[in-house]
């Protein structure tokens, strides 16, 4: 197993920067450049020297963990340097050249931790979303991922139907294939548990994947109707998070809030076409896709209806004003701020809404599992109360839903989704 190091905290210029090393031989690496290795779990000053000229490099501070004591599971060491491009760069020399590491590829940090069972797959999950929230929600959701919250329920699941394989082996073993009556009740209570807690998991997804991915509002509405105007002026409100996207012939295209948390991107349909240099129809197009591709639409109109040619767009629950109150005294005006705090409100309640009850699985590939498990489980389920009740075939549908949970934590068929979990990871994570 290699020794891999990397910049833990983002490159450049900063007040502390944190390197971090990792496997067998991570604290000979440390010994060259301290002078000894420091206890381990305490935070030691030491003075970091070149280890071939004796030149000093940097103060620093110096952790060593044992392994089994340290994130990756393995024995390492994390450096805070003072954050200078220059010591950065000599301490990466040093650790290659002189001390025969490797530099991290992206991921490596968490994938170690993985395979030495310090955390599983969809805590992994967790703390991707973690490093990459914005919002509070964002944030929320992700340390209860990342602290297991799936995990737990997974395990619960698994023990379930775990005892209900055991109770099938007994009867598989013992009696003519058959389940006897008793049994078969007992099994199907477990089932119908797991399928109903399955079930309700997946109901809350839509609310946890607004939580983690955001949520997308189109402002859609004639040329001239004031779209980009609204977009310039909720950009420069203090909730703005980003709005530096910058377009061609306009200022921006999106601009990203938080509200209540939740993570919302404004986007002007319009200005995504201007910015797309095409055709004119074939932009119109474009952005009446995109914007039915949004999560919500907002449409500004001149009068006091959606005009025609967006009337296909509208669904449920968008939202709809006027635009220019300032001249026609109704709607909200992107010009004055009028009407925005009602915009703003209604779309924040509608969030409220839909994010009410979000569920443990945060992630595509958690709800993939648990549909496949959901799928066997009912399989089983109407097995059970068929006449012919074949215990075996119970049996190998039970056992299935198990294997799709296993996935799901990562305990089996890991290399195939591992590609998927660790794609969006940086280096020194
Ligand atoms: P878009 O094509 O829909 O993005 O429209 P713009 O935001 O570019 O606005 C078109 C014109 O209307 C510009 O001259 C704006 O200054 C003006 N405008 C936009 N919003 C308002 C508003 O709320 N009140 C007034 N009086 N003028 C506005």
């Amino acid at each position: 197993m290699d020794t891999i190091f990397a910049l833990a905290t983002a490159r450049g210029r900063s007040g502390v920067a944190v390197i971090r090393v990792s496997g067998p031989d991570a604290w000979a690496a440390c010994e060259r450049l301290c002078g000894d290795v420091p206890e381990p779990r305490h935070a030691s000053l030491r003075v970091l020297h070149h280890p071939q000229s004796a030149k000093p490099i940097d103060e620093s501070l110096v952790m060593v963990f044992e392994a089994g004591a340290s994130f990756t599971g393995e024995k390492s060491v994390e450096f805070q340097t003072h954050g200078s491009i220059a010591v950065v760069d000599l301490l990466f020399e040093v650790l290659s050249r002189d001390c025969g590491l490797r530099v991290a590829e992206a991921g490596e940090f968490t994938l170690r931790a993985f395979k030495n069972g310090r955390m599983d797959l969809t805590q992994v999950d967790g703390l991707g979303d973690l490093i990459d929230a914005e919002s509070t929600a964002q944030l929320d959701q992700a340390m209860r991922t990342m602290s297991g919250s799936l995990s737990t329920k997974v395990e619960s699941w698994r023990t379930k139907l775990t005892r209900i394989l055991g109770l099938l082996s007994a009867s598989i073993d013992f009696a003519d294939e058959e389940i006897p009556d008793g049994l078969s009740g007992q099994i199907e209570t477990l089932i119908v548990e797991v399928i109903e807690d399955l079930e309700s998991q997946l109901s809350g997804f839509d609310a946890s994947q607004i939580i983690r991915d955001g949520f997308e509002v189109a402002i859609v509405g004639r040329p001239n109707v004031g779209k980009s105007t609204l977009l310039n002026y909720l950009a420069n409100r203090d909730v703005a998070i980003t709005s530096d996207i910058p377009g061609t012939t306009r200022d921006i295209v999106e601009a990203r809030l938080s509200l209540d948390g939740i993570l919302v991107t404004f986007l002007d349909t319009a200005g995504i076409r201007e910015t797309d240099d095409v055709v004119e129809s074939i932009g119109v197009e474009r952005s009446l896709s995109r914007a039915g591709a949004a999560d919500l639409r907002v449409f500004l109109t001149e009068g006091d209806t959606i005009e025609p040619e967006f009337s296909e767009l509208h669904r449920n629950d968008d939202l709809v004003f006027q635009s220019k109150s300032d001249l026609s005294g109704r709607g909200l005006s992107g010009k004055t701020g009028e009407g925005v705090e009602d915009l703003l409100q209604k779309l924040t309640s509608n969030l409220g809404q839909k994010t009410a009850l979000p569920s443990n699985l945060t992630h595509v590939r958690h709800k993939a599992s648990v549909e496949k498990a959901l799928y066997e489980l009912r399989l089983s389920s109407s097995f059970l109360g068929s006449e012919e009740l074949d215990a075996e075939i119970v049996y190998e549908h039970v056992q299935r839903a198990v294997g799709f949970l296993d996935t799901l934590i990562g305990r089996i068929d890991v290399e195939a989704v591992l590609g998927d979990v660790f794609s969006s990871f940086c280096i020194g994570k």
